[in-house]
């Protein structure tokens, strides 16, 4: 039996547990360069993370999706998969950073249909803010929400106007992309139905593009995606059954019309416009700057100068 000296068996031993000091560590290989920081949030070590919130200049983009019914042929996430994927996309043409799956959003019309997740409004809106003051304490002071879900738009939107309510030292900022007639007319060129919406033509052009084996288009006329108009006597008002009274189905359209070129031509527009924002967000001195002015006439209103 060979004897190992002292020195060296310690450090096989704690070569073993992974605990091999420096010096004895085999020699480096040429520095190789850095491979690039990753677009996911979750993807990232924590010194890399350092180094993504300098590279995104604070920026990171929450893509918030739902659970619930896409018509009897696409899947449940199906919001949540457009606009993360518009948000990757976006993130590889002007780097940031994008939070994991978020499936928590305003979804109560849709609870008499199977998979329906509908967390309650306070839940939903404490939610969102904590995650926004998590972020913002670890440095991400633009936080850019890219909606997935109809049925989110005015709480996002309404949680935008809440951020007011109380002083903090990070924006958020929701994606709204502008009209954008030339973009318009080149999705217009390419559909084929006029009724779209809710798993209709485009949802499904999407999931083609993005997880085709997700669509079973053979499904998709099993059900009517027709408006269904019942509270067609109903005059200048809004009421929160309205959707249910039109698309009982949770569905409209015609989603066997999708086609795969039609959502990447989608995606990728989309994508354009959401890192024209990334952009012009990571310029903006002037958002926090009007907050914090804001902030500080809210704690003395009788200070504000009532002159011009
Ligand atoms: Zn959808």
């Amino acid at each position: 039996m060979k004897i190992i000296p002292k020195r060296i068996a310690r450090i096989i031993i704690l070569a073993g547990l992974g605990w091999l000091p420096a010096a004895a560590a085999p020699a480096q290989e040429a520095a190789k360069p850095a491979p690039p920081l990753s677009i996911h949030f979750e993807e990232l070590t924590a010194p890399d993370f350092v180094k993504a919130v300098d590279a995104s200049q604070s920026t990171c983009v929450i893509p918030v999706g739902i659970l619930e019914k896409h018509g009897p042929h696409l899947p449940l996430g199906t919001d949540l998969f457009e606009c993360r994927e518009t948000s990757l996309r976006a993130a590889k043409k002007e780097y940031t950073i994008v939070f994991p799956a978020y499936y928590f959003g305003q979804i109560f019309e849709a609870k008499h249909q199977p998979g329906t997740i509908a967390y309650s409004s306070d839940l939903i809106l404490d939610l969102l803010q904590e995650t926004c003051d998590e972020l913002a304490r670890n440095g991400l002071k633009k936080i850019i929400l890219v909606n997935g879900h109809g049925g989110s738009e005015q709480l996002l939107q309404y949680f935008c106007q809440i951020q007011l309510a109380r002083k903090k030292d990070y924006a958020v900022y929701l994606f709204q992309p502008a009209p954008d007639p030339a973009r318009e007319k080149q999705i217009d060129k390419m559909r084929r139905t006029t009724l779209d919406g809710h798993a209709g033509e485009m949802e499904t052009s999407q999931i083609l593009a993005i997880r085709p084996e997700l669509v079973h288009l053979d499904r998709a006329d099993e059900q009517s995606g027709e408006d269904q108009n019942r509270l067609a006597d109903l005059k200048h008002a809004y009421t929160g059954i309205w959707w249910y009274a039109r698309y009982p189905n949770h569905y409209q359209g015609y989603g066997r019309a999708g086609r795969k070129e039609l959502g990447e031509l989608a995606l990728d527009l989309e994508a354009d416009l959401l890192a024209e924002m990334i952009r012009s967000v990571k310029n903006d001195s002037t958002t926090l700057a009007l907050q914090k002015r804001f902030f500080e006439e809210t704690e003395k209103p009788l200070a504000t100068p009532q002159k011009k």
